[in-house]
């Protein structure tokens, strides 16, 4: 068993995330089974509570864990499963320590930091590394944070007991450009590696994030004063897109580096499918322009995996998709919502929680019904095609969801029976991948090419089926629905199919399909997720016809 740990230094957000996953990528592909693991040093058990604006998106797994973002980009880049414990906490860690010692398992011994707490990180990475060759430990924070001390210490520990062979130090730094000596500076890069080596933690490998360039004089001053040999000082420089990191560290020679040290004997990374992406990515095709309504607009961490999957959708469609982010609100103020639609491609609507926003985002949908503007709705964007059908086809004035208006005389969305006893006391989330049965001869059947289909789910809410009678007449169609056992706790639809609403589609519209789980999760560059590249082929479609073609960029 192999570990590397990647750690980070001088500033947050270098990418220390795309770095482990990218390490997975190469790694994988040199035919190592991988895994990946995250330690977030926060307090907070998950981030499944943490506002959008604090911490960005919360990625759910199959198991239906609430995690960092980090693990998206991990199963992005590899065909490693998370599950639950790949991603850890303090908060984890110190309430599982907690609750042993209440339960006297430390029989009157004093419990500390070292070991109690360092044998249970200790532990997770055992748990999250079984069944594979090599584990990839991205530890949350910087260097000479106080929160991240007991993940470094672990780290330390684990490889005084297994050599280098075995453990891997890599340390993600930064090295600035300094415009007025029109130098690279590598001083903090040298303290933050003296943090590192003040814990007893000598680093094999420096990830170096510039960017510029790093001429070879910066790497051997960067090695002469980190005690790194030269060829292990990584050149890190700005990159046009993620995906292109694997093949520019597989360049540095950053796998081959680290199979030397650890002494692995493997064949030679086959980054072929990486190539033939990035050739994609640099003849993009014609423009097309989806408006994305949402609540953090100006926060675009927070709808980091709908970006990634908009964009494998545009490498599907073979165009590039232009995203335009339209503040929900703005849309509600608007006296005209339909001009600030104008010019767009195809409109989304994505998750979101909380009544701001709510009314601007039923004013788009209701646009993109109505001009036939292509729509995709994703778990609340599909509760909002519901609703806007509702009120405005079906005369249902007032129709809504009890999340916002409790009092709504059509509550077409709410709590299914029994649930709102249960959610006063918190866990009512339908979290997690659940089967979703696709119906024959709909148009999400021929995007899926199958009757059986698995995606992950993070909402409370649900279409109530007694209540959407009258749409169904009107032509709204569910086209998808879960059938197990939290669906007996619903009543069937009119027409007697008894299970959860799951998808949704208008027929006579261009592309209007909503879904209640989040497909955005399953997607990868190498294999992109079928509904975001039919959304976008179908947003290309009307950039070719409407008449409106992003300015500039005319297709040839
Ligand atoms: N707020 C809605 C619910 O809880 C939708 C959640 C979401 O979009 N993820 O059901």
């Amino acid at each position: 068993m192999k570990y590397i740990f990647v750690t980070g230094g001088v500033i947050s957000s270098l990418g220390k995330g795309l770095t482990a996953a990218s390490l997975g990528t190469l790694l994988e592909n040199r035919g190592l089974k991988v895994t990946l693991q995250k330690f977030d040093p926060y307090l907070n058990v998950d981030p499944g509570t943490m506002s959008p604006f604090q911490h960005g998106e919360v990625y759910v797994l199959d198991d239906g864990a609430e995690t960092d973002l980090d693990l998206g980009h991990y199963e992005r880049f590899t065909g490693a499963t998370m599950t639950r414990q790949n991603n850890v906490t303090s908060g984890q860690i110190y309430a599982h320590v907690l609750e042993q010692e209440r339960r006297g398992d430390f029989l009157g011994g004093t419990v500390q930091v070292i070991p109690h707490i360092t044998d249970e990180i200790r532990r997770r990475i055992q748990l999250a590394s079984e069944h594979t060759d090599l584990c990839i430990v991205e530890v949350g924070g910087t260097v000479g944070d106080i929160e991240s001390q007991p993940f470094l210490e672990t780290v330390r520990q684990i490889r005084l007991e297994m050599g280098r062979e075995h453990v891997a130090c890599v340390h993600v730094t930064y090295v600035p450009y300094i415009r007025t000596a029109g130098e690279l500076k590598t001083k903090p890069t040298q303290h933050s590696v003296m943090a590192l080596r003040t814990i007893g933690i000598q680093p094999d490998l420096l990830i170096c994030r510039s960017e510029r360039p790093m001429p070879p004089e910066v790497k051997r001053k960067i090695s002469l004063f980190c005690n790194v040999p030269p060829e292990n000082v990584i050149a890190a420089e700005d990159a046009d897109s993620v995906y292109e990191i694997p093949l520019r560290f597989h360049q540095e020679g950053l796998d081959q580096r680290l199979v030397d040290q650890m002494n692995i004997w493997s064949r030679d990374a086959d980054l072929s499918p990486w190539q033939r992406l990035q050739e994609r990515m640099k003849a993009p095709g014609p423009e097309v322009i989806i408006a994305i309504i949402g609540k953090y607009v100006d926060l675009q961490e927070s709808y980091k995996s709908l970006n990634e999957a908009l964009f494998h959708g545009g490498l599907a469609a073979g165009c590039h998709v232009r995203l335009q982010f339209l503040e929900a609100e703005d849309l509600e103020k608007s006296p005209d919502p339909a001009a600030l639609l104008a010019g767009m491609h195809g409109v989304l609507v994505p998750g979101g929680f909380g009544r701001r926003g709510v009314e601007g985002k039923i004013r788009g949908i209701s646009c993109a019904r109505t001009q036939g503007i292509p729509f995709l709705g994703i778990c609340l964007g599909l509760q909002l095609a519901t609703i806007e059908f509702a009120r405005n086809v079906c005369g249902m004035q007032g129709a809504n969801s009890t999340e916002f208006d409790p009092e709504t005389p059509h509550p077409v969305v709410d709590f299914l029976p029994g649930q709102r006893e249960q959610d006063r006391k918190g866990a009512t989330m339908r979290l997690g991948s659940y089967e979703c049965e696709i119906e024959e001869g709909s148009l999400a059947r021929r995007i899926y090419r199958a009757g059986v289909i698995h995606e992950r789910h993070r909402h409370r809410y649900e279409v109530i089926n007694s209540r959407i009678g009258s749409l169904l007449e009107r032509g709204f169609r569910v086209t998808g629905i879960h059938r197990g056992p939290l669906a007996e706790g619903s009543d069937p639809l009119p027409d007697g199919r008894q299970g959860l609403v799951e998808i949704i589609e208008i027929p006579d519209h261009p592309f209007f399909v909503a879904c209640q789980f989040h497909p955005e999760y399953k997607s990868r560059p190498l294999s992109p997720h079928p509904l975001f590249a039919e959304f976008v082929r179908a947003a290309m479609q009307r950039a070719r016809t409407s008449g409106h073609p992003a300015p500039g960029k005319e297709e040839t």
